[in-house]
């Protein structure tokens, strides 16, 4: 499961546990962007302080891994490169790239699109206020999955952090008391 992780959030991780009950999936690695294509135009935290949330939010959970491929990759971040450095390191895997539906949509202009659909399958979780649309996209190699709906967004966490609103249950407590340790999205404006 790709994402910006900035912070992780409960979202996250429902998507991520309902994906991996339905493909029965024997592990889930969470992968935070290094520099994330769509957000060139915006702040985004360290990537060593995502890396380490996404550590903390997923430690309790046997079938929950995170990878440094994307941080630890010089440049801006492709889910291509992403497959093809995972698959490097587990060559006999099967693959399924877990992702929401407002990225899923903008699937057709990823870089290598046409490979994508070769080297994983694709798992679109619904998201709160975000129509699904998976026309133009092969059927056999994206899924449509329907998931408990969470409306939080780590956009959401941010602003709220800042505003010194309470945090608790949108992510976990660790992740609550990581951002209050490094005083994170204090400075945002
Ligand atoms: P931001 O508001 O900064 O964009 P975000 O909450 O969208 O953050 P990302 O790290 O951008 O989080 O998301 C990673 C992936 O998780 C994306 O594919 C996104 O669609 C999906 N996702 C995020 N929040 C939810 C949610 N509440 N329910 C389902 N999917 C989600
Ligand atoms: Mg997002």
């Amino acid at each position: 499961m790709g994402g910006t992780f900035d912070p992780i959030h409960h979202g996250h991780l429902v998507a991520a546990s309902e994906a991996a009950a339905t493909f029965d999936l024997d592990e889930v690695v969470f992968v935070p962007t290094g520099r994330p294509t769509f957000k060139l135009d915006q702040e985004v935290t360290f990537s060593e302080h995502r890396y380490l949330m996404t550590v903390v939010a997923t430690a309790s959970n046997p079938r929950f891994t995170v990878s440094r491929v994307d941080i630890d990759r010089a440049g801006v971040t492709f889910t291509v490169d992403t497959l093809r450095d995972l698959k490097a390191a587990r060559p006999d895997a099967d693959f399924f790239f877990i992702t929401g539906a407002d990225a899923i949509e903008q699937i057709l202009t990823w870089k290598d699109a046409e490979e994508l659909f070769s080297m994983a399958q694709f798992v679109a979780v619904t998201r709160p206020g975000h129509a699904l649309s998976v026309d133009g996209l092969p059927g056999d190699r994206v899924h449509v999955l329907e998931i408990p709906a969470l409306a939080i967004s780590s956009t959401d966490v941010r602003a709220r952090a800042q505003a010194g609103q309470p945090v608790w249950y949108l992510v976990p407590d660790g992740v609550v008391q990581y951002i209050a340790k490094h005083r994170l999205y204090r400075g945002l404006s």
